[in-house]
């Protein structure tokens, strides 16, 4: 059996009651409200054609329709990507704006996260470029620059709350990743290690990377780990490095994605914050663990 849900942003609530009725009119099914003027769902809609027929209503506002399945809706394990999926910045071009350089490292950035790009050549390039930064300064950048994704932390500390074990993965930096970990409440982080020469920046990352191969293996390993099905998992990213891991999850969510990733991903949440993937699991705003 289905489940309807309709989402909008906490910071731009425009989910309200004329349109969710109008959905749940149009497609038929029980009208569930998880948080006023931001989620609901409506339980096993009639419509086979349900989601469209949302989104047809929906049309322009910032709303995200995603159908998903009500059996194992509260999934036990999340992985989740770091840059512009639980932090705002891409750690890689902050670091390289230190240096003057980063139009040119964002540029490469985006392409590789587009899909464009080999992730692994992509990556050897632009830690190249870094070659000569003081550790001291990656360490004031990760204090004063990177700002953590709204409802992150909820979205974490609420999994943990029923059980759920919570890893990030990242093609970015452990200088990085573990100290997000830490403030966000992760159970674990996995990520490349950057070189140094004393107290600099090598211009090099210890082999092997961590790639869409290592983020979809690691969603594998835990889930065999814990004696769970893929069905049991969630994972989310915006990158074509995260495709993999998202494509055998569970939930697989594309946040806020690059267009070759959305496209592909099972769901896809354009406008809502990381408390979506809490609404998508069935988890009302009273639920929440912050
Ligand atoms: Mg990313």
């Amino acid at each position: 059996m289905p489940v309807l849900c309709l989402i909008a942003n906490p910071a731009e609530p425009e989910l309200d009651t004329a349109i969710a009725t109008e959905v749940a009119d149009a497609v038929g099914g029980e009208l569930n409200w998880l948080n006023p003027d931001i989620a609901c769902e409506i339980v096993e809609p009639k419509s086979t054609e349900a989601l469209a027929s949302a989104r047809a209503i929906i049309g322009e506002r910032p709303i995200d329709a995603a159908l998903v399945p009500t059996e194992g809706r509260r999934k036990q394990l999340l992985i989740a990507d770091m840059d512009s999926t639980m932090i705002e910045q891409e750690c890689i071009d902050e670091l390289a704006d230190e240096l003057g350089i980063k139009p040119q490292v964002a540029e490469i950035t985006d392409r590789a996260m587009r899909g464009e790009l080999d992730f692994g050549q992509a990556l050897d390039t632009r830690v190249a470029l870094l070659k000569g930064l003081e550790r001291r300064v990656v360490e004031e950048i990760r204090r004063e620059r990177i700002t953590l994704a709204p409802g992150g932390r909820a979205l974490v500390h609420t999994m943990k709350a029923y059980g759920a074990y919570t890893s990030l993965v990242s093609g970015g930096f452990t200088l990085f990743a573990d100290y997000i970990a830490k403030r966000i409440g992760f159970d674990e982080a996995v990520a490349n290690v950057l070189d140094f020469d004393g107290d600099v920046l090598a211009g090099t990352v210890q082999k092997p990377i961590v790639d869409k191969d290592t983020k979809r293996q690691r969603l594998e390993a835990l889930a065999a780990e814990r004696g769970l099905d893929l069905a049991q998992t969630l994972a989310v990213g915006d990158g074509a490095n995260d495709l993999d891991m998202i494509r055998i999850a569970g939930f697989g969510v594309a946040l806020h994605a690059k267009p070759a990733v959305a496209a592909e991903a099972g769901i896809r949440i354009d406008h809502g914050d990381l408390t979506a993937l809490l609404y998508l699991q069935g988890y009302s705003e009273d639920d929440f663990v912050r």
